[in-house]
């Protein structure tokens, strides 16, 4: 299951800065492409079985979706791509390239502090 090893790369990096701050991970923002899509209840369900009797226990994952990006041939303008409207915002020319999906980043880790 692709979620699984998602699941695994990510609860690796949050025990780790966990460890690191001596803290306990209350939820982790997660940013992937749209080509990437995960689901994201399947992500819980695997971190949390991957999590469990650990520090990083209960914590939420919040994963932020990211649109299409494009680049302009015309004008050389980098946008988010409108799926229902593909064209570039800077000059109205549908000649564009998509440029690579993102990959699937752990951007942030909010702590308990107490
Ligand atoms: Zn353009």
């Amino acid at each position: 299951m692709h979620e699984a090893a998602i699941a695994q790369g990510i609860f690796d990096a949050i025990e780790k800065e966990s460890r690191q701050q001596n803290a306990k991970p209350l939820s982790a923002k997660i940013t992937c492409g749209l080509l990437n899509a995960v689901n994201d209840e399947v992500l819980q369900f695997a971190f949390d079985a991957i999590s469990k009797d650990t520090i990083c226990e209960s914590t939420k994952l919040n994963t932020c979706h990211k649109p299409f990006l494009g680049q302009c041939k015309n004008c050389d303008e980098q946008f988010e791509v409108d799926i229902s409207s593909p064209l570039c915002p800077g000059c109205g020319s549908d000649n564009f390239e998509l440029l690579p999906d993102e990959p699937i980043m752990l951007q942030e880790i909010e702590f308990d502090t107490e």
